[in-house]
């Protein structure tokens, strides 16, 4: 019998009208889909004011705590007493201020040590999606829809890479099996905590930021399921992001590689990490709309059909980072700069974005994120320290307030004229491109400008995207 993963992003969740509109979702597919797994995000918002709430608790402030703890009361309870008979007589009201409770317990600990450890921050963070995961089970067993919450604590095995821990796939695997098959087995809709996992030991962890979508892809990797399918607030992967382009269209069809490179450059629509699970088992994934299920969407898969090599199929942008440039002629003869910039970037636990092409004096650039780059040179000046002194290296330093914007879709290196393109609408809009990718995939062309041209670079190049053409 076929298996379907479905999840259901914040916004998809975050309101009485929305979880009306996800509760009803799942009842129409599981007629066509028998065995369906649910996974859902936190209520909008409540992942960002559960993290703040800890801040504020760290800065002594349990009065902003308290606050932020009515607020998140008022949420649910405003989706509790719309769409539950009982209202708040119903046990999962119970349940969701119990999860409030600890949560502000948690953040009492917090304001007496006047410090978070990433361990108490995923404890807090994983509040949001204990909350809305029974609750929409609740809302869908009200309905006629066997349904069951299931902590992701108890299926996803993570290591303790608090924030963004990495899972493990073989417990993980077995864990999968053994509690959800049984459920599917006997009719019921498992409804899982996306973004939560934890540690062998039972200590909860999370995947970081946006990783319901890594919640889902993993279990249905790991079930294994037919199909995924991302509910979200946008009609599937776009040309553009639409908030930056308003002339934005769904692209049908894209690659895993394409897909994959939008959400490494930005694309805030699928979390990077939710390719790869699915990529090898080969489950095609879907991005729809909520808010229009019947509206256009986009289907990823190994192969497109139709590709025609070349095509710019959407574009994507990350702001907020830094160039930094390792420069001096007399690098040339010093064995191992390269190697060494690197791991002393690497040794600041600092993410290289992307690497950039030398100019005609010797040098490195290279793009992290804006808030880093202190620290990142600082670590190249200690480390470059005699070759400063005896200016084999003249220079070390930072380009801040920059972008990166990249164009996606297979081919497009590999294609006569496409760069041409890109820069010469680049060039016609008056923006001045910093540094170009080197060595990236295929897929994509990446180019660092400075962030206050990022949005006028997509509007340049959104007329050259065909992402929906056939
Ligand atoms: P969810 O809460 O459902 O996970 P997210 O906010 O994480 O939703 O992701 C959806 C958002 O991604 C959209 O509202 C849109 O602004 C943004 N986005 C960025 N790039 C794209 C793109 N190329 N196509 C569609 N949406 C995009
Ligand atoms: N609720 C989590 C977040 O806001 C995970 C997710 O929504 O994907 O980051
Ligand atoms: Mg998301």
């Amino acid at each position: 019998m076929a298996t379907l993963v479905m999840k259901f992003g914040g916004t998809s969740v975050g309101s009485p009208e929305a979880m009306d509109r996800a509760a009803r979702l799942v009842a129409r597919y599981r007629e066509t889909w028998p065995n369906l797994v649910v996974v859902t995000s936190a209520l909008a918002g409540v992942t960002d004011a559960l993290l703040r709430a800890a801040r504020e608790a760290v800065a002594g402030d349990m009065e902003a705590v308290r606050q932020i703890r009515r607020r998140l009361e008022d949420r649910h309870r405003a989706v509790v007493e719309a769409l539950l008979p009982q209202g708040t007589q119903d046990p999962v009201w119970f349940l969701i201020q119990n999860r409030l409770d600890t949560f502000f317990r948690l953040a009492e600990a917090m304001a007496v040590l006047g410090e978070a450890t990433p361990r108490g921050l995923d404890a807090i963070a994983a509040t949001g999606e204990r909350m809305s995961a029974p609750l929409l089970a609740r809302v869908l067993e009200v309905r006629g829809v066997p349904a069951v919450a299931v902590d992701a604590a108890q299926i996803i095995v993570t290591d303790d890479q608090h924030q963004a821990a990495h899972p493990l796939e073989e417990p993980t695997r077995a864990r999968i099996q053994e509690r959800l098959k049984p459920l599917l087995a006997q009719g019921q809709v498992p409804v899982v905590t996306g973004f939560v996992g934890a540690t062998e030991k039972g200590v909860t962890t999370t995947l970081g930021r946006g990783g319901s979508d890594y919640s889902a892809s993993l279990i249905a990797a790991w079930l294994p399921a037919d199909e995924v399918w991302i509910w979200t607030d946008v009609n599937g992967v776009m040309t553009a992001d639409p908030r930056l382009v308003p002339e934005a269209r769904t692209v049908p069809q894209l690659s895993y590689r394409e897909v994959a490179e939008l959400a490494y450059f930005g694309a805030k629509v699928l979390h990077p990490k939710t390719i790869r699970p699915v990529v090898e088992a080969g489950i095609p994934l879907r991005v729809r709309n909520t808010f229009d299920p019947d509206g256009p969407d986009t289907l990823i898969v190994r192969e497109r059909k139709h590709a025609v090599p070349g095509r710019i199929m959407a574009l994507t942008t990350i702001p907020r980072l830094a160039m930094v440039i390792v420069e001096g002629r007399g690098m040339l003869g010093v064995p191992g700069v390269a190697a060494r910039t690197f791991a002393a970037v690497a040794a600041t636990d600092t993410s290289v974005l992307m690497i950039s092409q030398a100019s005609s004096e010797q040098s490195i650039c290279f793009v992290i994120p804006e808030d880093t780059v202190e620290g990142v040179v600082q670590a190249l000046e200690d480390t470059f320290q005699r070759e400063l002194a005896r200016r084999d290296i003249d220079r070390i330093w930072a380009m801040e307030k920059v972008a990166i914007v990249t164009a996606v879709g297979e081919g497009l290196r590999n294609t006569p004229g496409v760069a041409g393109r890109i820069f010469g609408a680049l060039g016609q809009a008056g923006v001045n491109i910093i540094a170009i990718a080197q060595g990236a995939s295929e897929v994509g062309l990446s180019m660092v400008v400075a962030q206050d041209a990022a949005q006028r670079a997509l509007q340049a190049l959104h007329p050259l995207t065909q992402g929906d053409a056939v």
